[in-house]
């Protein structure tokens, strides 16, 4: 696939509105508008806030353009849920006309202009600062950044990370501005870098991450010298914010494509560098593990389908499980109290995990206990059933235990086991297991009477019903 220069290179030369000149690759950026008439981005589905702000500011002078996903979203006939709008108004201008609006970051400044719920993003044109003593230059999260160095619209494009990314519906004559070829690439399904992928891998890392996850929710394909960095540039996703890997692992498998994500992380070979003990424990070729997380994505990718509600911590206990229950194992084998072991490889597990990932306490105490849960299954004498029914993490460590049927057949029957135990009436429950009382252990699934006729999760309903995901 020829480079961006390449591919505009003839229509460049003929342009007579010759734009800056690009230093990242020496090239020129030909801009082509695409007018109303030829696409179909129409005003029906720009939420009322952000076609406010636009309006407001062309008003007033300026000019104004929805950018980044949300216009691309559109063009593919999707809904944004976040709409964000590049001006040359710089965002003290923005904040005086504007009062509903506030200004946010350190170091490069962006107006929020506050609709009720719902936030629009102002962001003055960025320049890419590349000429000596434009701004200064600094770490943050890995990446190179700039202080506020303003820059024209053409410069704001070409920082940006995909082709595609890089649109910007103008509201003066409703046409699509593309000055890199992103027109182009949303025809033809595909992620294209701006500029030399090496470099801009180098700048930020985190866009190795961006190109799974756009590839994974649009359903395009990675351009071959867009993917080709991957294997020599994967160790630099060590050098990313550890809280910005969680936000990004959030987008990758709780919005609804993380099966789709999660294949292609492991295909690019990016997977180890995000869930290193994933990985590993992938590669001993542990195929019940692979069953068990690609389950638990396709689950929760149906329950966003459905509107329901998601939550990290059963995704990253799935994930993480096969390392924790080998090393619970290990300890078990050397005499350590099983309680213990499982306790210990919890906390040696998260705290890997964390280095890389920062998964937020209130998450990994839900995984803790989802593990935790995991051994007291197996314990099905009276008293601990009624007591691990009534754990308020019975739920989600239910349906791990689920999850995990494709371990063993006894796992699968502890299951079934389970399921039944909680469609009994709590008496019924009772005189079962009553009837056993002195044996315990599996052996009791057979003393078990099956309901007659399977009723709807009455478990389930009398725990409000909540997510089985909480
Ligand atoms: P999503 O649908 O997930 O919101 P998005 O493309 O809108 O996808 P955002 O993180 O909301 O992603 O970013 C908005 C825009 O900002 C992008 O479309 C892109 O133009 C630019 N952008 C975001 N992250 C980067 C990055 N790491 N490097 C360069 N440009 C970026
Ligand atoms: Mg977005």
């Amino acid at each position: 696939m020829p480079r961006m220069i390449a591919l505009n290179g003839a229509q460049r030369r003929k342009d007579p509105n010759r734009l800056n000149h690009d230093a990242r690759t020496n090239a020129t950026p030909a801009l082509r508008i695409i007018p109303r008439e030829q696409h179909v981005i129409s005003r029906k589905n720009i939420s009322k806030a952000a076609l406010r702000v636009l309006y407001r500011l062309n008003e007033a002078g300026y000019q104004a353009y929805l950018v980044g996903g949300a216009v691309r979203d559109l063009l593919l006939g999707g809904h944004p849920k976040d709409f964000d709008v590049a001006t040359n108004a710089t965002p003290d201008e923005v904040k005086k006309l504007f009062r509903n609006s506030r200004l946010i970051g350190r170091r490069f400044r962006l107006a929020h202009v506050v609709y009720g719920p719902e936030i629009i993003e102002v962001a003055t044109f960025r320049g890419t600062g590349e000429e000596e003593g434009e701004g200064d230059r600094h770490i943050v999260d890995g990446r190179i950044v700039r202080d506020n160095v303003w820059g024209t619209i053409e410069e704001d494009a070409l920082r940006r990370d995909f082709r595609v990314n890089a649109l910007y519906y103008d509201i003066s004559d409703f046409s699509v501005r593309d000055y890199v070829g992103g027109m182009q690439d949303v025809e033809n399904r595909v992620l294209h870098l701006i500029g030399d992928p090496a470099t801009r891998y180098r700048e930020d890392p985190v866009r190795m991450l961006r190109a799974v996850r756009l590839a994974a929710k649009l359903d395009f394909r990675i351009d071959t010298a867009a993917a080709a960095p991957f294997a020599e540039l994967g160790p630099l996703l060590a050098d990313a914010a550890p809280a910005r890997l969680f936000d990004e692992s959030l987008k990758l498998f709780l919005a609804g494509h993380g099966l789709k994500s999660f294949r292609m992380l492991e295909q690019t070979g990016l997977l180890k560098f995000m869930f290193p003990a994933t990985a590993r424990a992938l590669k001993r070729g542990d195929e019940a593990l692979r069953a068990l997380i690609e389950q638990g994505l396709a689950n929760t990718d149906a329950r966003v389908a459905e509107g329901k509600s998601v939550t990290p911590a059963f995704l990253f206990a799935v994930l993480l499980w096969g390392e924790v229950r080998d090393l619970a194992h290990t300890w078990m084998t050397k005499d350590v109290e099983p309680v213990t072991a499982w306790e210990r490889a919890a906390t040696h597990v998260i705290a890997e995990q964390c280095q890389r990932v920062a998964i937020p306490r209130r998450f990994t105490l839900t995984m803790e206990e989802i593990w935790g849960l995991q051994p007291r299954f197996e314990q099905v004498q009276r008293k601990r059933v009624f007591r691990l029914m009534a754990h308020p993490r019975f739920r989600a460590a239910f349906d791990f235990l689920l999850l995990r049927a494709a371990e063993s057949p006894a796992i699968r029957q502890l299951g079934e086991w389970w399921d039944h135990a909680q469609q009994l009436p709590p008496e019924t429950l009772a005189a079962a297991l009553a009837g056993s009382a002195s044996g315990g252990g599996a052996s009791e699934a057979s003393a078990m009477p099956k309901p007659r006729k399977r009723r709807k999760r009455k478990a389930a309903s009398k725990s409000g019903g909540k997510s089985d995901q909480a």
